[in-house]
Order: C-alpha cells, then structure tokens, then sequence
C-alpha cells in the first residue's frame, strides 16, 4: 500500500482493542499528501502494520478501520464485506415477519460509515465516510447485483459529511424514482415510510423488537407515547388491543404520518390523538393536570453524543423519566430508552433507580 498512518507510542492499543476509530491526537506520522479517502496502514509506533484503515483529512477521527490486519483494499475487499454483511441477514425477513431491515450496519459490519436499509423493494443507503465515499461505485455496482430489481436511493446526513469534509449527497442512485410513502409490515402492522422527508433513513427499525415487547402489555391499555414519531409504537398497541393512544412529538409532519398509518391500519378515529409539543413542556401539563397512564414510552432521540455532553443528557433523562413514573397508574408499565452512545446501560439503569426512588414508586425490570 502506498500511504500510512503512524501512531504513537502507547496509543496502539485501542486498535489492539479494536476500537474502529483513530484520532488525530494518537497519529505520530502519516505519508505526506494522502487523498481524501484513500487507504492506509496502520502502523504502531514499531513500524509494524497492525491494522488497515481509511484516511479522513477532514475529521478529528483521521482513520476508520477496514480490517484489523493488513490487507489490500480493492473494490473486491468492499464487495465482498457488503455480501457477507447482507448473507448474515438471510432469512431475517422471513423470520421477523417484515419486508424491512437494516442490511449494513456500518462499523458493526466492518464497513465503517456505511448505513443500508432496505423498505420493500428500495434500498436507502447513507455515505457518512471518506472511505466510504472513496467506494462508492463498488457499493452501488454490488447492491445493484445483489437486487437487480430494487431501487437504490441516497439519504445521507449533510451535517454528518460535512465533518468529513464532503459535499451533500441525495437522491436516486438507481432504478425507478422513488414514491413519497412506501407501506413496509412489521409484527403484523403496516407502517408508511416517507424515505425522502423522513428522518434517517426514513424509520426507526432498530426498535422493532421493543415494539413487538409491547404488544405483549398493551391489550386495554392507555398509552402515552412519547417522541413518537411516525407512530410505530402506537400501530403495534393497537394491533395488539390498547384502548387508547397518545402521540407527542416536536414534528408535525411525523404526526401526519402517523395518523395516515392508524387509518391505514383501519384503527378507529377515537382510538388514537396527536399533541405536537415538546415532550418536557408536556409531561408538565399532563402532571398539573393530574393526567394518568397504564403505559408511558419514552423513546428520545440521542441526547448525549460526546462523553462532554453526558452530564446534561443525564439530567435530561433523569427529568422525563421521574415525570413519567408519577403519571403511572398503579401496575403501570414504562418503555424508557437511550439511544445516547455515551451513557452506558450501567448508567442509564442507575438514573432509573434515581428517577424511581425521586418519585416515590417500585419499579421491577421487565425486559431489556
Ligand atoms: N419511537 C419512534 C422513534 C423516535 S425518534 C419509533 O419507534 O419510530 C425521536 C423523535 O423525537 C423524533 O420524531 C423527533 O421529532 C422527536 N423529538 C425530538 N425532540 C423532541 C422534543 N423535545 N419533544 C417532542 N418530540 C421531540
């Protein structure tokens, strides 16, 4: 390989750990002039090639790994991870009964920076890395072979490019333009996506199993949920009995879908409200109202993304949550999640136990 990246002495070992990351602080030396993207070895400070990785000018984090070994980065190395990342997943579809699901989990799948979901019959992927970006042909060329008939559509983050140092990148990469709503299924429900105007992707899949896990509880229930987005929650309730739902979310045309998805679902008008309010301002009105719930969820977006930030992030959380444990019926249910890479589980389960022993109520951990 032509270029490399040198590290510093001691700061080998979080690639021996396999952290997928190097930042610019642990770099000793680099070749000079390497291209945006390019791939690079990675050498520890004895000048041997512990790892091979991509090269980000742009970005505090300088490096993402591609192996944790050295390796020759060719079209053929990307293809070849895409097709194992897709075959892990043969059969998910089938087995979770849905016609949606996450294909390449970036890091998690050793191709960092690279998101693909698939909706039915379309392919959203997201480019968040030079290096990614750097394979952008032989990621198109490889989806294409491997779903010659599906749609390929660009959704990726501008903020997230721009720390790399790359241009805004949408739209269609091929096949036939894409509808504004696509209905994907899931646990038995129907959910309408808006890929274009929605958020990431278009919809949150990583919750599917906590939605299923709720239909376990909510036949007859009152239900408060909270940053509700779309209303998948709510859709998987009401399939599975609950008398009443309650959507609170910021976003109004997240409201919009998720009214068009309870009639989509034939639930009735009644069995279902939509309150466009910030969840803090709400939980507040609801306690002076002396309101109460059989089951509240509480599914925030990421208040914490650098460990700087956790201290707030914790107080935030701690803060809805205490709110929310007051507004249970007795027996009630709370669904509360972090989606927060800094706050570890240990963590988030002690601001629980806070937030409970603030409010005065036993909990017992139903699930995780
Ligand atoms: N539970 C959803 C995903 C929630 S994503 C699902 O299963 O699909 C987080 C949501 O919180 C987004 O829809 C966003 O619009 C909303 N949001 C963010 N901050 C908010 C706030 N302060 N008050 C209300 N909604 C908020």
């Amino acid at each position: 390989m032509k270029y490399y990246i040198k590290l510093k002495a001691g700061r080998e070992k979080s690639v021996q750990r396999r952290h997928p990351w190097i930042f610019s602080g642990a770099i000793e030396s680099e070749s000079p002039g390497i291209p945006k993207g390019e791939s690079v070895e990675i050498r520890s400070s004895k000048n041997e090639v512990i790892a091979t990785g991509s090269y980000s000018p742009d970005s505090q984090i300088r490096s993402r790994i591609w192996a944790f070994s050295p390796v020759e980065m060719n079209p053929d190395f990307i293809s070849t991870a895409i097709r194992h990342s897709i075959a892990r997943r043969k059969g998910y579809e089938k087995e979770l009964s849905t016609n949606a699901l996450r294909l390449i989990n970036a890091e998690a799948d050793f191709l960092p920076g690279l998101t693909v979901d698939k909706y039915d019959n379309i392919i959203v992927c997201q480019i968040h890395s030079s290096g990614a970006e750097y394979f952008r042909t032989t990621i198109i060329a490889t989806l294409s072979e491997l779903y010659p008939d599906a749609s390929i559509y660009e959704k990726s983050d501008d903020e997230v490019r721009a720390r790399e140092g790359l241009p805004p990148s949408s739209g269609l990469l091929k096949g036939q333009d894409i509808p504004d709503e696509i209905e994907i299924s899931e646990n038995g429900f129907r959910i309408l996506v808006d890929i274009k105007n929605g958020h990431k992707t278009g919809f949150y899949l990583d919750q599917r199993a906590a939605r299923k896990a709720l239909m376990k509880y909510a036949e007859g229930k009152t239900v408060l949920n909270c940053f509700s987005y779309s209303g998948a929650f709510s859709m998987a309730a009401l399939k599975a009995g609950a008398q009443k739902l309650i959507n609170v979310d910021s976003s109004l045309p997240a409201l919009e879908t998720a009214e068009k998805n309870r009639v989509l679902n034939g639930f009735a008008q009644e069995s279902m409200e939509n309150i466009a309010d910030d969840v803090f301002k709400y939980l507040r009105k609801c306690r002076d109202a002396a309101r109460k719930y059989d089951i509240i969820i509480l599914d925030p977006p990421k208040f914490a993304d650098m460990r700087s930030r956790v201290e707030d992030a914790a107080r935030g959380y701690k803060d809805i949550n205490l709110l929310a444990m007051k507004l249970l019926n007795p027996g009630g249910i709370l669904l509360s999640f972090s989606c927060s890479g800094a706050i570890s589980p240990e963590f988030f389960q002690k601001l629980l136990a806070d937030a409970a022993t603030d409010a005065s109520k036993d909990f017992e951990i139903l699930e995780h």
